[in-house]
């Protein structure tokens, strides 16, 4: 088992529903610590350029308009096998289509009001926790 990091967004909807702290729940129960922390408004900047991979998407603008529409949490968690422990708790991507008892299934309204990101392997897991924490704001064990 690898200890990992991964990038966590709460996103406007959930923070919006004032769920943060359940949400969290979830996450310190399943063994993931939070290392980093910031609450934000995103720019429109900083949205597009987090889901520039996305960039091409039909639903690329509705996206950044969620994304911006209200603060967000963002935390990076650390633990064994973070990024797929951590997908595994927020759900599918499209809540009716979720698991019972994930996050996105308790928490989310639809597709794009999804209440959380998390990374989705190593890589991007390592490109995303750059994007918003320098390295000097990670508080490991
Ligand atoms: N999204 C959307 N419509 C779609 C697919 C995705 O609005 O048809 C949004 C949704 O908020 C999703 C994000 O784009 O969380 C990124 O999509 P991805 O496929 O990476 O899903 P995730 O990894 O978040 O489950």
């Amino acid at each position: 088992m690898a200890i990992e990091r991964t990038l966590s967004i709460i996103k406007p909807d959930a923070v919006a529903k004032n769920v943060i702290g359940q949400i969290y729940s979830r996450f310190e129960g399943a063994g993931l610590k939070i290392v980093a922390a910031r609450m934000t408004q995103l720019s429109r900047a900083e949205a597009e350029g987090f889901y520039a991979v996305h960039a091409a998407r039909p639903f690329f603008k509705d996206l950044v308009d969620f994304m911006v529409s209200g603060p967000v949490m963002i935390t990076v968690l650390e633990g064994e096998n973070a990024i797929a422990a951590h997908r595994d708790l927020m759900g599918a991507t499209d809540p009716k289509k979720a698991e019972k008892g994930t996050i996105r299934a308790d928490f989310a309204d639809s597709i794009d009001a999804n209440a959380v990101h998390g990374s989705d392997a190593a890589e991007t897991a390592a490109t995303e926790i750059a994007y918003y924490f320098p390295a000097l704001n990670v508080y490991s064990r």
